[in-house]
Order: C-alpha cells, then sequence, then structure tokens
C-alpha cells in the first residue's frame, strides 16, 4: 500500500509577521517563502521515492489550520509533516538552530520526530536544539502521526542567510525526504545524476566523422531565414555584422559556401 504523507508549508505567503527583520540589502524575507520552496522540494524527493503527496495548502493564501488538518485527515494520510521556520522576539538576536517538535505523549510522533530530528542535524551546519512536545494544533488535530519542523530562526542572522540560500532550502528537503523514508522503512532514492556519455567516434556511428557536416542542411536553412530577416529589420552595423556571421557559422555547419 502507497503510503500517503500530507505536507503543510506553514503559512501564508502574506501572513503578518512571518518574515525576517530587514537584512542590511534591504530584503526581508517572509517565512512561506522558504517553507513553500521546501515543501515542493520534499513534494519532489516523497513521489520519486514512492510515497503519494498531498499538499494541505498549496497557493499563496493563508488556509486556515482546521482546513489543512481536516483535508489530511479526510485523505486519510498516513503521516503529516508541517514545514516552518522559527522567530524569537522583533529585531536579530542570538537564538538559533532546528527544533522538531511532535504531540505530548504521541508514541509514533515522537518516534518519527527523533528520526527526522537526527536526519536534519546531521545533513546540515544548524546548532541542535532538539526534540520538544508542544500542543499545536496540526499535531493535536491530526489522526495520523504529525511531526512540526523548526527549520531555523528568521531572527538570527547566521540562520537567516541559510533559511534564504536555495541550498539550504533544498539540503532541508532532502533531510525531510531521508527522514520521511526511514520512518517507513523505505529506502531513499537519491535525484539521479545521469551523466553524458563521452562520446567515442570510432564506435559511436551518430558521431561526424571529423570535416563531415554536424547540422544538416534542411535545418540550417529553417533557421538561417530568421537571421536575414533580423539583418533586414535593423541598421545597426554591428548588428548586421553579427547576423551575418552567424548565417555563415550555420552555412558552414552544414557544409554550404558562406555568402
Ligand atoms: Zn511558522
Amino acid at each position: 500500500m502507497v503510503k500517503l504523507i500530507a505536507v503543510d508549508d506553514g503559512h501564508g505567503l502574506e501572513t503578518p509577521g512571518k518574515r525576517t527583520p530587514s537584512f542590511p540589502d534591504g530584503m526581508v524575507m517572509k517565512e512561506n517563502e522558504f517553507n513553500r520552496v521546501v515543501a515542493a522540494y520534499l513534494d519532489a524527493h516523497l513521489k520519486r521515492c514512492g510515497f503519494r503527496t498531498l499538499l494541505v495548502a498549496p497557493g499563496d493564501t493563508d488556509i486556515p489550520l482546521n482546513n489543512r488538518t481536516t483535508a489530511a485527515n479526510n485523505a486519510k494520510a498516513d503521516f503529516y509533516i508541517s514545514i516552518h521556520a522559527n522567530a524569537y522576539g522583533a529585531g536579530w538576536n542570538g537564538a538559533r538552530g532546528i527544533e522538531t517538535y511532535y504531540y505530548p505523549g504521541s508514541t509514533a510522533g515522537k518516534q518519527a520526530a527523533d528520526i527526522i530530528h537526527a536526519q536534519l542535524v546531521k545533513g546540515t551546519p544548524m546548532p541542535n536544539r532538539g526534540v520538544k512536545e508542544a500542543n499545536f494544533h496540526v499535531l493535536r488535530e491530526t489522526t495520523m502521526p504529525a511531526v512540526l519542523v523548526e527549520l531555523g530562526f528568521m531572527t538570527n542572522r547566521e540562520d537567516a542567510e541559510l533559511l534564504r540560500s536555495g541550498a539550504y532550502r533544498a539540503e532541508c528537503a532532502e533531510e525531510l525526504a531521508k527522514g520521511i523514508c526511514q520512518v517507513f522503512g523505505v529506502p531513499y532514492i537519491p535525484v539521479s545524476v545521469v551523466p553524458d556519455p563521452i562520446p567515442d567516434p570510432d564506435t559511436d556511428p551518430d558521431q561526424p566523422e571529423e570535416g563531415t557536416a554536424v547540422l544538416s542542411v534542411e535545418d540550417a536553412n529553417k533557421i538561417i531565414p530568421f537571421l536575414s530577416a533580423a539583418y533586414m529589420a535593423t541598421t545597426d552595423k554591428e548588428a548586421r555584422k553579427e547576423f551575418n556571421r552567424l548565417a555563415n557559422e550555420l552555412r558552414k555547419a552544414s557544409g554550404q559556401e558562406p555568402q
């Protein structure tokens, strides 16, 4: 039976207060800008690893918590993951790190939280603030084991720099996916990177012999008219020279005489 994972990206894009203080460059990061990217990556990782997913709060608006948990409960999700970034006080300060929450007394929740938290702490440069119990709506009102992760503090400069970086967002999603795979005892399937095959002209019949055309005359003559049109459309001498040069490159590549 394919497991269904409910993925919750925390808040709406414009939910009041949920954002960093201003960075020195004037930029402000909204919490959901972080959460939604991690959720999207996680969604892809989970599907690749054989799970079904339910995004309980797609789009930009702040879906009420009750709608999120009801959607997961109605769909009979097997697990609920809620993705957040933390905040402490109003301005920049020293509180930082990752913490992971489960509902008080939930054995399955604690087990999953322990596994996922360990994975996050192992795979990211964040300080470890531990696994904690909390009476949060999404943990209390869900009928399946639920875990809420706070992946760093928006109010700490070091954390916030990580939170706004694409690399950290990708890392968080990967560690969450690895953790969830471990919770369900399924292998994590890494993103496969298929290297470009190194062509061997002696054995690969698709590779042209040296000196032969790499572009068919037909294809070249489909592109050249666009360059001619661009040539005609401008009076700029340099641009005309460039369009002419490109057309001749295409002629040469297709074995035709340059003009
Ligand atoms: Zn949040």
